[in-house]
């Protein structure tokens, strides 16, 4: 018998031969288990589920809580976990412009004022997170309602795919979450709208050239601090009398390099190598009109440090990380940079990279989201005429709402209360009313 596509007939497996008398193989026939295990198993759904718990999730949660919305809300680790990373800085506005009316007046409703972080003044990360959103979270609205622990990892539209045809009069269904608990625990659960802020913070940029990592970035992990650490207090022995390079031109580097630089005045070995990108003088870009005037000072500070160039601080515009080579556990890293058409290499003993940070796009590789194409700006779901970025084109997934930083992509100069408009116009739509009617509910 010939075969045509092996003619030869040369390494073809051999098909068992098929006996007449023998009976078709039968498909396998599902296992009855005992009638407990026999009911389906209902999935847990609701009209919202809110993610992250940063100041944007805990204001989501307590709007949604007083229009009495149905909703789940899901935190990757505690309340307030990204403010814990900067726990130690100063807010950069007082505290009585970060806080919401309706947060101060639950506190205060439940006898909870004393604990309450000073207003007047500006706070830390660590004063809003515990004297603001944790008290929240005691309070009957929201006392029981956040499961911590529990990340979402992907997101999709209930029985169906992302390139299944759309057609007028097929409606779409609830949003379906994947989950992962404590554990390890997985879980799906289904929401027939998602307010998706779970910041930026947990997926920040890396140092090397056009965005990448450097070649030996990621063997050099354990010297690389990829947020600003307590140089002045809890982590100050890591950084009194070292070498320490700072790469980055952001808010958070201009912050790194004031506190360096006073920590040189107690410790007259510590050198600070600066690098940035851009080449300018002024390494940090001031906001202009910034709202946040703390933000400001520590803008205008780092780049008074820059232009006087003296001190224990080294500037250097104009540069570009292209290796790090980690020479052992003892030792220095290598840092080796391109600064004009020179390379130049240093021996650090630890780094900031203050390279900013970006939206994590896993969550939503499941739907029909577009971003847009410069800054990562996510598509929100709702109209925001006030910010001056371009949000994109609309979602094609109406009920889903990326609201708070991560809504600003790759942008900073997120303020939180452009984050609480936000909320108000997502439970409008989700509720099918005006906003207005929403600001009359929350007064009521
Ligand atoms: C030094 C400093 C000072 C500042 N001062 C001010 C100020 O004065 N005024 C102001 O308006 N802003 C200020 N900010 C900025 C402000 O902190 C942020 O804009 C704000 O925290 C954003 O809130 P968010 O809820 O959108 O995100 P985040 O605070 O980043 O919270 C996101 C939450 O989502 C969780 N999460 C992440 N991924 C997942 C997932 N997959 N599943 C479940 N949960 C997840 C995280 O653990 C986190 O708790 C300051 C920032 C810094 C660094």
């Amino acid at each position: 018998m010939s075969n045509a596509n092996n003619p030869k007939g040369q390494n073809r497996p051999q098909q068992p031969t098929q006996q007449p008398t023998q009976q078709p193989a039968k498909p396998p026939v599902p296992v009855e288990n005992d009638a407990a295990n026999t009911t389906p198993r209902v999935e847990r759904r609701a009209t919202l589920a809110i993610l992250g718990a940063g100041p944007i999730g805990v204001e989501a949660a307590l709007v949604a809580s007083r229009l009495k919305i149905d909703f789940m809300w899901f935190e990757k680790g505690q309340v307030g976990d990204h403010l814990n990373r900067w726990g130690h800085l100063s807010t950069h506005a007082p505290m009585k412009t970060i806080v919401t009316e309706i947060g101060l007046e639950e506190i205060r409703k439940n006898g909870m004022g004393e604990f309450l972080v000073n207003l007047e003044d500006t706070g830390t990360g660590k004063g809003w997170r515990d004297g603001y959103l944790s008290l929240l979270l005691e309070t009957p609205l929201l006392a029981g309602k956040l499961e911590v622990g529990v990340e979402a990892i992907a997101a999709g539209r209930d029985n169906r795919l992302r390139e299944d045809p759309r057609g007028p009069r097929d409606p779409l269904g609830p949003f379906r979450l994947y989950l992962r608990g404590p554990n390890n625990q997985e879980q799906h659960v289904l929401a027939d709208a998602v307010i998706d802020c779970t910041g930026v913070l947990g997926t920040p940029r890396p140092l090397g050239k056009s965005g990448l990592p450097a070649p030996g970035e990621n063997a050099c992990r354990d010297r690389i601090a990829y947020h600003v650490e307590d140089i002045l207090g809890a982590d100050r022995k890591k950084y009194a009398d070292k070498t320490v390079m700072v790469v980055g031109a952001g808010i958070s580097a201009a912050t790194a390099i004031s506190n360096l630089a006073e920590m040189a005045k107690e410790h007259e070995a510590t050198w600070v190598v600066w690098l940035t990108r851009r080449p300018s003088s002024l390494p940090v870009r001031r906001i202009s009109q910034d709202p946040l005037k703390g933000r400001d000072s520590i803008a205008a500070a780092a780049n008074h440090i820059a232009c006087r160039a003296e001190g224990n601080i080294e500037f250097h515009a104009g540069a570009w990380v292209d290796r790090l080579e980690n020479q052992g556990n003892d030792k220095p890293v290598k840092v080796v940079a391109t600064i004009g058409n020179k390379e130049v290499s240093w021996e650090v003993d630890r780094i900031f990279s203050l390279c900013g940070y970006q939206p994590s796009r896993l969550l939503n590789r499941e739907l029909r989201m577009p971003w847009e194409s410069s800054l990562d700006l996510p598509a929100t779901g709702i109209e925001s005429k006030e910010q001056e970025l371009n949000p994109g084109p609309a979602t094609e997934e109406p009920g889903w709402y990326v609201l708070g930083a991560k809504s600003y992509g790759r942008a900073s100069g997120f303020d939180v209360r452009t984050g609480a408009r936000q909320i108000r116009q997502a439970m409008a739509e989700i509720l099918r009313v005006k906003p207005q009617e929403i600001t009359k509910r929350l007064a009521a």
